[in-house]
């Protein structure tokens, strides 16, 4: 009890583990410096000619209008990159303002999939939402489709989008410069048993602020904090200088994840998010992907915030400092060392509850003692609380850009939000961030239900209602 109690209220200097975690803390002014690279790097991403060697691809999505209520109908719709691949028919209902989730299903992708031919890949795709029209009796229906594909994709059309690099453990072959809406007709019609409508390209980030948009009209931006991290906004036409016209608005997918690439943010790197390039690991998959396949470099923003990548931060940690004899008595277990076995979802266990992080540790198979339990604590609250933090800069310059266009002192807006770090984590050190670096703006931040799913079918219908107002 009295050893424990100790433990609990511990410095991390006392503790001797200070000089582990200080490289992981950002200072508010170094928020600020973030925030402000980021604005430098939206504005090479807008620009006509500085786009191509851009880091933050700030992308096109053919989305120029939240949706205004009057949309309706029945929709599919496909989520693939995100925690589960899932094939959904969605209705969207006028009178009720609702859009319902008439049923779903989840379809796994083996891992080997997920990193062999494209090819194997539509065909899954293509016998998944086979098995799903057989079971809902809609294969005769031909209804319009949105797919959710959360991957960075050069869009040209709504349903005319180019996959321009796998993130998050994926990496297919034959795949990246490619029409992915071609890729999915093609696999349809290999099978020759049914058939699918119009097709709209969507990205996760999009999605969930249309599906938020159905809601709330003052929702304007998306954010995904989950087993990747992304935002769209809604941009002035005129500053989209890669597309014609100057009216109205444009949804971008910024592809914020990567941030960095240029190595605008090396300064802030650690040595543990370095080493994570070397373990860039597949989950359930226990090998290094790198000894076996083309070596997949993470975004580096990503990297620091998202879900696929943070249970290795925290488990490289605990092993320097295992091997540095401030923990486990020095000995790490083979599981400890094993790449991608400390997964994220223990992060947010861990910093549930002292008895949470105690059970974890025996299963990790380690010999712990309790101030081994609270180091561990404190190095899971470091990593997320960073993690949230450098989100929050991010989404700051959103808003100030957001409010800069607008020419506003004041700007009240919606974030619609989705994802598995969002959703387990406490959201106050996000805010509390974004309050500090955007103090003119006022966000209210929205859960969305489902937008992967229902949001797809939302840009569907949006696009169709769009389509039907002004016919080409
Ligand atoms: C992808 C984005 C996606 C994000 C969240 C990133 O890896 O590049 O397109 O929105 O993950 O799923
Ligand atoms: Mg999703």
């Amino acid at each position: 009890g009295h050893y424990k109690t100790r433990a609990a209220e511990a410095s991390s200097e006392e503790l001797g583990v200070e000089k582990y975690l200080q490289l992981f803390q950002l200072s508010p002014e170094m928020l600020q410096e973030v925030s402000a690279r980021l604005r430098k790097d939206l504005l090479r991403g807008l620009g006509k000619h500085s786009h191509h060697k851009a880091p933050v691809k700030m992308l096109p999505t053919f989305v120029r209008a939240t949706p205004d209520g009057t949309e309706k109908g029945d929709f599919l719709a496909l989520d693939l990159g995100g925690t589960n691949f899932r094939v959904l028919h969605v209705r969207v209902e006028e009178e009720a303002q609702k859009v319902l989730k008439m049923d779903s299903q989840i379809c796994a992708i083996p891992q080997e999939m997920m990193l062999g031919t494209g090819e194997q890949l539509f065909d899954h795709i293509a016998t998944c939402l086979g098995d799903f029209l057989e079971s809902q009796n809609l294969k005769g229906k031909t209804l319009p489709l949105g797919f959710t594909f959360s991957f960075p994709c050069e869009q040209l059309e709504i349903d005319k989008s180019i996959l321009i690099r796998w993130t998050k453990g994926f990496n297919c072959s034959g795949v990246e410069g490619k029409d992915v809406v071609q890729l999915l007709k093609e696999a349809i019609h290999r099978r020759g048993d049914y058939d699918i409508g119009s097709v709209a390209m969507v990205n996760d980030t999009v999605g969930t602020m249309m599906s938020c948009g159905y809601r709330d009209q003052s929702c304007e931006i998306g954010m995904i904090i989950g087993t990747g991290t992304n935002a769209c906004y809604m941009e002035e036409m005129k500053n989209v200088k890669r597309i014609e016209g100057a009216d109205g608005r444009m949804c971008i997918n910024t592809e914020w994840g990567g941030f960095g690439d240029d190595g605008s943010l090396d300064d802030i790197l650690t040595e543990f998010d370095v080493e994570v390039d070397k373990t860039s690991i597949n989950p359930g998959v226990h090998m290094y992907v790198s000894q076996l396949f083309r070596i997949i470099t993470p975004p580096p923003f990503e990297k620091m915030i998202s879900g696929m990548y943070l249970g290795e931060i925290v488990r490289l940690v605990l092993v320097k400092m295992t091997k540095d004899k401030l923990l486990f008595k020095g000995q790490i277990s083979e599981t400890l060392g094993t790449p991608g076995q400390f997964e994220t979802k223990f992060i947010s266990e861990i910093e549930d509850g002292l008895e949470n992080a105690k059970k974890i540790l025996t299963e990790l198979g380690l010999d712990w003692d309790p101030v081994d339990a609270c180091v561990v604590r404190l190095v899971c609250d470091t990593i997320s609380s960073r993690s949230a933090r450098l989100c929050a800069a991010a989404l700051a310059t959103l808003v100030n850009r957001i409010r800069n266009n607008r020419k506003l002192d004041h700007l009240k807006t919606t974030v619609g939000v989705d994802g598995t770090v969002y959703r387990k984590h406490p959201t106050s050190k996000l805010q509390k961030a974004v309050r500090l670096l955007a103090p003119q703006c006022d966000i209210t931040f929205l859960v969305s239900e489902d937008g992967s799913g229902k949001g797809a079918a939302m840009v569907t219908a949006v696009a169709q209602r769009l389509a039907h107002q002004f016919p080409v």
